[in-house]
């Protein structure tokens, strides 16, 4: 069996860590490296496992891209520092799995370019909890029904982009799934939310939440409501470890999930 080795980037931070743990844990995946902006030089392992590794945290992606030669680079970061450092692994023919959410369209466009040019995997997805990726996937069923949705999504107080990507992307398939767009009732006011294609998002932010997603359906005397919670960032692992397999057979760029499930 070939071994995938994988370097972490954000792998001092909440997901990052859990990335690690996740990748410890199974016989075909080896960490490969550990880039952060914190706990530079300490072992990885005594970090995040409870004892030595022999892998210390990085904080100079190039120099760690090039001393370990990862198969994969995994990024759990910042809207700033992604597409940087997603360039940076591309050209030097490192395959991506990137749950770093708010990256802006264009530096997406960049990043399956260059991804294109080198023939080369990568997914990235704004959710990597195979709950929420079928809660959207049955908002996208329903809107051929049910065209007027709205969605609440709902985060830890950290969270530094609004709406999710998650929120955005379930929009834009509500959006692509109904034959009409109609406009949501009332005037466009701060108070009805970000409207992404007519569906309003709602955003909170709140201690004590990790990432939670409604999607509330109305129709003539009915509604119906989706909803997901990741209780823990442990949800986006089975996601993740499905990505750092599959990436390892594709020659392109895949943004969502969903195109890596039989669904
Ligand atoms: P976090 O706890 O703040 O972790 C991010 C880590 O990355 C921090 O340690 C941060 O250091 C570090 N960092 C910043 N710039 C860096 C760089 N240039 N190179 C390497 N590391 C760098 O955040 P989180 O909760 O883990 O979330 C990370 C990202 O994943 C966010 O965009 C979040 O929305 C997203 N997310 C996605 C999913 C999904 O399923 N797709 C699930 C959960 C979260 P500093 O503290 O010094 O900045």
């Amino acid at each position: 069996m070939r071994r995938v080795s994988v370097l972490v980037s954000g792998a001092c931070g909440k997901v990052g860590r859990e990335v690690v743990r996740a990748i410890h844990g199974l016989d075909d995946l080896d960490l490969a490296a550990a880039v952060d902006k914190v706990e530079v030089g300490k072992d990885i392992g005594e970090l995040v496992l409870g004892n030595k590794a022999g892998i210390h945290v990085q904080d100079d992606l190039q120099a760690a891209l090039s001393d370990s030669s990862p198969d994969v680079m995994v990024d759990f970061t910042t809207p700033q520092a992604v597409t940087p450092n997603a360039l940076a692994a591309i050209e030097q023919n490192v395959r991506l799995v990137i749950g770093t959410t708010g990256i802006a369209e264009a530096d997406l466009e960049a990043i399956r370019g260059l991804c294109e040019t080198k023939n080369l995997g990568a997914v990235i997805a704004p959710n990597f909890a195979i709950g929420a990726v079928l809660m959207m996937h049955f908002a996208r069923l329903a809107a051929r029904y049910l065209p007027l949705a709205e969605i609440i999504e709902l985060h830890h107080d950290r969270k530094v982009d609004a709406p999710s990507g998650t929120a955005l992307k379930t929009a834009d398939m509500i959006a692509q799934a109904r034959s009409e767009s109609p406009q949501p009732p009332g005037e466009h006011l701060p108070s009805r939310g970000q409207w992404q294609q007519n569906v309003p998002i709602h955003s909170v932010r709140l201690p004590g939440l990790v990432a939670h997603q409604e999607v509330i359906f109305g129709g003539l005397e009915q509604t119906l409501t989706l909803r997901h919670d990741s209780l823990g960032r442990g949800s986006f692992m089975p996601g993740v470890i499905l990505a750092i397999r599959k990436v390892m057979e594709l020659d392109h760029l895949v943004h969502g999930l969903e195109l890596l499930l039989d669904l």
